[in-house]
């Protein structure tokens, strides 16, 4: 079978990964980098180590990262060295989110009996919070910035997230608990760890810098043709690239592929990777592995940047400090950072999370389809959301279980 895999975050790369024993594969990236949110940028340390840093993908837990941790492990038994990806270990959450216990308790016991009984609401978290009349600050200085960190999201857009869906998420993490929070876990010298043994047989077959410009299908096979202006016809394609993005290269998509595709939008942040505090809490004993900041005029503007305080999350020693931060103002001004990207995020509204017909028929939708779908927007936009999907597609590709 010859397939083409289209963009190679973790979605993308673990089918190529799944694939690449059985298929003739080639891999097409648009960016001059494979990885996508698999991003680990290396700095020299005031020790003259090279230091990798993750900017995008972070952590991840085990309870809820079956798969990511089965990936892990089978990478490593297969003679590829990420057998220390589990040694870091840190807490992410400071004091502060404690500081609202009485509206925090109050909550997580209405969100519980909320999921239980309204299963299919429509409701969004906004109204959920005001139809049960939580304080502003409550909102403002706890839920909308945690959930923002957590969802690289503005906190001001998370009233918008479907009530169930975003409760759900947060009960499977543990997080409607006040003593119920996973361990989170970085990936030792970062997720380029990781991709690197991913990658290691089929890396010459990843092609950096050709985009997918258009696919189409053809009465035997499916035409690629990319930025260099060149198509090549394959057996099938795997579009692991975000749903508007699929979308956009799909020259004839079906009914069922507009209907889903278009539902998700994304939400843009700039990203710099620096060693200012200048985004971290003034006071250095409520420092933690995420923060967020306030706009200082007005306590009541929401929260709009998210600092990660990455030699507390990665354990890098040394008394230069590394912290990786989320703008999602466009307000931010660091002269001179180490790196500064932008990434994309799903944003999830009642009109994707839960919504009907799910994502995952876009990969069922006839038995003779050649073009099939994948990454984290077909579920919560996580990094164990895009590798579930992608096993689901490889699964049915090769007709017998992948990871
Ligand atoms: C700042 C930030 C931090 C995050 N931290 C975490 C975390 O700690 N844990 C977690 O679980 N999740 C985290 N996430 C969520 C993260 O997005 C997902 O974990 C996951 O990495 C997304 O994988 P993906 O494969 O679906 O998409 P991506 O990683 O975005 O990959 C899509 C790829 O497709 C490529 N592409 C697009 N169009 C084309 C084209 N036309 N031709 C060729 N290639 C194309 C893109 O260039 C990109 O490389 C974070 C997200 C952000 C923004």
């Amino acid at each position: 079978m010859k397939t083409a895999v289209i963009g190679t975050g973790i979605a993308g790369l673990s089918a190529a990964y799944f694939l690449h024993p059985h298929d003739e594969i080639t891999v097409y990236e648009k960016n001059n980098y494979t990885g996508g949110h698999t991003n680990t940028v290396f700095v020299e340390r005031e020790d003259a180590v090279r230091q990798g840093i993750d900017t995008g993908f972070m952590v991840f837990n085990h309870q809820n990262y079956p798969y990511l941790t089965r990936l892990f492990e089978q990478a490593a038994r297969s003679g590829k060295n990420i057998s220390t990806v589990f040694a870091d270990k840190s807490r992410l959450f400071s004091p502060l989110f404690y500081r609202f216990l009485y509206e925090i308790v109050r909550f997580n016991r209405l969100a519980h009996r909320f999921i239980k009984q309204s299963p299919d609401s429509k409701e969004t978290t906004e109204e959920f919070l005001t139809r049960h009349r939580f304080s502003a600050r409550f909102r403002e200085l706890y839920l909308y910035p945690m959930a923002g960190a957590i969802w690289s999201t503005a906190a001001d857009r998370i009233g918008q997230f479907p009530a169930t869906g975003m409760f759900t998420f947060h009960k499977n993490h543990g997080l409607l608990g006040i003593s119920t929070h996973h361990q989170w876990k970085t990936v030792s010298g970062g997720s380029e760890s990781y991709k690197t043994a991913l990658i290691s047989s089929f890396k010459h077959l990843i092609h950096n810098g050709r985009g997918a410009v258009s696919v189409e299908n053809a009465a035997d096979g499916v035409d690629v043709k990319d930025t260099s202006g060149q198509t090549v016809r394959y057996d099938r394609v795997i579009i692991a690239a975000h749903a508007d993005q699929a979308l956009k290269m799909l020259n004839n998509p079906t009914a069922l592929q507009q209907q889903v595709l278009k539902r998700y939008t994304y939400n843009r942040s700039r990203v710099f990777l620096d060693s200012s505090s200048a985004y971290m809490p003034r006071r250095r004993a409520l420092w933690s592995s995420w923060n967020f900041l306030y706009q200082q005029e007005s306590e009541r503007e929401p929260a709009s940047v998210v600092s990660y305080w990455m030699n507390n999350l990665q354990h890098i020693p040394g008394s230069r400090q590394y912290y990786v931060i989320l703008d999602f103002t466009d307000k931010i001004q660091l002269p001179h950072p180490f790196f500064q990207t932008e990434y994309e995020h799903p944003l999830y509204t009642t009109s994707n999370l839960g919504a009907s017909p799910s994502p995952n028929c876009l990969n069922e939708e006839n038995p003779q389809q050649r073009i099939f779908f994948c990454g984290s927007y077909m579920g919560y936009g996580f990094h164990e959301d895009a590798l579930r999907s992608s096993v689901h597609v490889c699964r049915r590709l090769l007709g017998r279980d992948v990871l």
